[in-house]
């Protein structure tokens, strides 16, 4: 089975109106038509996404949000609904991200319930999951990762996955400069996708299973030579267009 690979920049809370107009007129030559073979995603923060959708509107390239509420709308002021999202024209949302479980409390089950959400609204999710270095010095990665991929399977099924993608991102390697090896990446993956094949093995194999944490041009061929390794989540290295265009092209 041939899962066509997927680089995604996740900019975290940076950018303006005028370095992202600088960002998409850079990338976007080489995001139109035929020359890079991989789906390509912008994930950027909220106040932005209009800007990104007008920008990217006769391109391939997808937009997408980098959380969403819990609740479909009503009096939480700051949130921004999923439904939301889908109105303005955006095509994704990452959930899950260790800085959103970490910094701002979000559970197993707010995950899997956001997952709903956004899928429901038709916004498809890239579910991210990881272990802390504690975790992993504890030997528990695998436990860890299958726990936070069962919570939202058991909520929504797969479709959601097959429709968005899974991200794996060791909390340690994230914004470290510190890779996970692609040997070490390869093994979680597989396991991910065994966890993915317990609920329909046929869709496990369509299901795009990303690695995020630390992803450059340098590291990113041998990362995506493995056979469970589908594409990359980039943080740091998506701030500017080129250096995003370089791991895009190594698809
Ligand atoms: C991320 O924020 O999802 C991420 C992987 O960051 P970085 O590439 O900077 O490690």
């Amino acid at each position: 089975m041939t899962r066509k690979p997927f680089v995604v920049a996740n900019w975290k809370m940076n950018g303006s109106l005028k370095a992202n107009a600088d960002w998409i007129e850079t990338a976007l030559p080489q995001m139109s038509g035929t020359r890079l073979h991989c789906d390509v995603a912008v994930c950027a923060p909220s106040v932005y996404l209009s800007q990104l959708v007008k920008g990217f509107e006769h391109s391939a390239t997808l937009v997408g949000a980098q959380n969403c509420a819990q609740y479909t709308q009503g009096a939480y002021t700051g949130e921004v609904s999923a439904g939301m999202l889908a109105d303005i024209g955006c095509d994704l949302v990452i959930l899950g991200h260790s800085e959103r479980r970490t910094l701002f409390g979000e559970t197993d089950e707010t995950v899997a319930e956001k997952v709903k959400l956004a899928f429901d609204n038709g916004v498809m999710p890239i579910v991210c999951v990881g272990e802390t270095l504690q975790e992993r010095e504890a030997g528990q990665t695998i436990e860890v990762v299958s726990r936070q991929l069962r919570a939202v399977l058991n909520k929504v099924g797969i479709m959601p996955l097959v429709a968005g993608a899974v991200a794996y991102e060791p909390v340690w390697a994230i914004g470290t400069g510190k890779s996970a090896s692609a040997e070490d990446a390869q093994a979680v993956h597989q396991a991910l996708r065994a966890v993915l094949a317990e609920v329909d093995e046929e869709a496990s194999k369509r299901t795009r299973i990303l690695y995020g944490g630390s992803v450059k041009a340098k590291n990113a061929p041998e990362l995506f030579a493995q056979p469970d390794i589908d594409g990359a989540l980039v943080g740091g290295a998506s701030l500017k267009a080129e250096d995003f265009l370089a791991i895009c092209h190594c698809a």
